[in-house]
């Protein structure tokens, strides 16, 4: 058994806006979550002293949740790395995809793209960061697919049923062959469409998925690589060859940078308009080290930054059930102004509220 206090580490300082002065916050985490009891399970932990050990915070400025102590980057690259390896979100959004299934999180991403093209006509370069299924390529890839049929894709892949049914994982092994025929056809689509240039950016992080992140012997940045993105490259490439991109979408990944006002600075530096999606707030699973504020557009435009939620937005046009947030942040563009030319009414909120 391993023991709990050298796998966790004090964290006295919000991670969003780095204060230092909080309250025990009320919100109880619902469980530890799927990779969270592995972790127990694998480590051989005491659930109840690890449940115990970590206490959540609220932020007095920004309103952010997080745990202190929480896991060390040692521990959580483990968790991510190879332990949970397999990102479930991604793959899963992949199948539902193919097969078209309902996720309520699809809904919104014909109007995040509108609302980005509007933002940036004529967008000839568009972005995502780390994980290449949690976004709009797939929207993409669908805009320049005509009538596709995505049933005839899916079978290519006769395995996706199976893909969380662990008895039948020995059989999935050594099948890496299941996606040529889906390749194949999915590049053929976008060689006969003139789509936005796609960005794979990849950005490490210690909590995100990354490392291991196979299906049926592939890796998803391979396949995306294949068929969903032109270039997969990191910040520091974008900026040495000048490539500027016109948006770039951070989904389901900002809040899993230890950091992430230094992965928001980057992401502002090389793109004109960033889109954040995020868990709503008060969500909270020990997976996640925090859980963005509720005054986060206010203290982004205390940062500097021009940034407006989307939210409100996205549910009359989607409904309730897509429960994410949805930010804009920018620090070319003054959103509000931007936002109004477009004729969207999408409200910003007074930026000196913030202190
Ligand atoms: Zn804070």
């Amino acid at each position: 058994m391993a023991a709990l206090e050298s796998l966790l580490e004090s964290h006295p300082n919000c991670p969003l806006c780095g204060g230092s002065s909080r309250s025990i916050a009320g919100y109880e985490a619902r469980s530890p979550g799927y990779y969270v009891e592995t972790l127990i399970s694998q480590f051989g932990l005491d659930r109840m002293a690890f449940d115990r050990a970590l206490n959540l915070f609220r932020c007095a400025g920004c309103g952010t949740l997080w745990y202190d102590p929480w896991l060390t980057p040692r521990v959580s690259s483990s968790l991510y790395g190879y332990l949970c390896g397999r990102h479930k979100f991604g793959w899963a959004s992949l199948r539902a995809w193919l097969v078209g299934l309902e996720r309520p999180y699809f809904r919104a991403r014909p109007e995040l793209w509108g609302i980005l093209g509007a933002l940036v006509p004529n967008m000839t370069d568009y972005g995502e960061v780390n994980c290449p299924y949690g976004g709009l390529f797939f929207h993409l890839f669908d805009a320049m697919a005509g009538d596709v049929n995505r049933e005839a894709l899916a079978r290519k892949i006769p395995l996706l049923s199976q893909m969380y049914a662990g008895e039948k994982l020995v059989g999935q092994y050594g099948e890496a062959g299941a996606f040529s025929g889906l390749i194949d056809d999915m590049r053929a689509v976008r060689e006969n469409a003139t789509p936005p240039r796609t960005f794979l950016v990849r950005e490490f992080s210690d909590m995100c998925w990354g490392h291991s992140c196979i299906f049926n012997g592939n890796h998803c940045l391979a396949f995306a690589q294949d068929v969903l993105v032109d270039e997969v490259v990191d910040f520091d490439t974008l900026r040495a060859t000048g490539q500027r991109l016109g948006a770039l979408g951070l989904f389901n990944v900002w809040d899993h940078f230890r950091d992430p006002m230094r992965v928001l600075s980057k992401a502002t530096d090389v793109a004109d308009v960033v889109v954040i999606d995020l868990h709503h707030y008060g969500w909270t699973d020990a997976q996640h080290f925090f859980n963005v504020g509720d005054r986060v557009i206010e203290f982004l435009h205390d940062r500097g930054f021009n940034a407006v939620d989307l939210t409100p937005h996205i549910k009359s046009v989607v409904g309730e059930d897509d429960d994410r947030r949805y930010l804009l942040v920018s620090k070319v563009l003054e959103l509000g102004m931007a936002l109004e030319e477009t004729g969207l009414a999408i409200a910003s909120p007074d930026p000196t509220a913030y202190v």
